[in-house]
């Protein structure tokens, strides 16, 4: 079975006065078997963000279908999106709160019953125990980027998607969510990521897509896909 099944994806963006119409995925296929650790690999502006968007719900599509989780996400958008742990770009920080109530928030949301939380496990995975009550606001940038991986998890999602989790990232910051991006990839997590880095493609995915303008160009096996570059 898999994770993630798109076809034909489309979007336009529609324009406005200043701007024009922008066609930011040209009839995208991609499938993504469950278990497996995902990367979408492209220049800026090939549309990574776009597709994740969609399959996040931020985005609407403007044609073709998507599938997560074996749920459609026309037919049945909540089941589809509670199937889904996603981590943007941007650092998102709840700056009147602190790490642990954010996670509680976060679990509230989805509806996930109090006996089943277990921020505090989430909280020492990512190394954020020592902060668990200090304020949001005050934590570093590194802690904060791990903190949205907490939340992204809070309700157990089989899915994990990380939009260019390490962009502007430091080196230690960077190992750090490899490794952890590692662990829950062999806990039976997929993972989809999305990066311009060929070196973080190559060093975590088993499966590599290549995006340029809107289009998927190439999607092999790892080994396979770098000994064709
Ligand atoms: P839409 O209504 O088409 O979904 P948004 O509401 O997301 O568009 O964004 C409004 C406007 O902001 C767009 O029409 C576009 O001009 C601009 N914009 C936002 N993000 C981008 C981007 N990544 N690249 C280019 N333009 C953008
Ligand atoms: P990537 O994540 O690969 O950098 P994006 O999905 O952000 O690519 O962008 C794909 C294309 O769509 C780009 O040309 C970008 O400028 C455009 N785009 C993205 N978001 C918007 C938006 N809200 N409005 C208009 N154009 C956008």
């Amino acid at each position: 079975a898999n994770a993630i099944e798109v076809r034909g994806l489309e979007k336009t963006y529609a324009g406005s006065k200043k701007s024009p119409p922008k066609t930011a995925l040209r009839g995208v296929d991609l499938v993504i078997p469950r278990g497996s650790m995902f990367g979408l690999l492209g220049p800026n502006g090939a549309g990574k963000s776009t597709l994740i968007n969609i399959l996040a719900g931020v985005v609407n599509k403007t044609g073709g279908t998507a599938k997560i989780w074996g749920r459609d996400i026309d037919r049945e958008p909540r089941d589809a999106r509670a199937a889904l742990g996603v981590v943007a770009q941007e650092i998102v920080a709840d700056v009147f709160f602190t790490p642990r109530e954010s996670l509680e928030v976060q679990a509230g949301f989805y509806g996930v019953p109090a006996r089943e939380r277990r921020s505090d496990e989430l909280l020492a995975a990512l190394g954020l125990s020592d902060k668990a009550n200090a304020y949001v606001r005050a934590l570093s940038g590194g802690m904060k980027r791990r903190l949205m991986v907490a939340k992204a998890l809070v309700h157990n999602p089989p899915i994990l998607i990380l939009d260019e989790p390490t962009a502007g990232v430091d080196v230690e910051l960077r190992r750090q969510l490899w490794d952890y991006v590692r662990r829950l990839n062999a806990e039976g997590v997929t993972i989809l990521l999305t990066t311009h880095y060929l070196e973080e493609a190559q060093e975590l995915c088993d499966t590599i897509a290549i995006m340029n303008r809107g289009e998927v160009v190439a999607c092999e096996p790892t080994p396979q896909l770098l000994r064709r570059l």
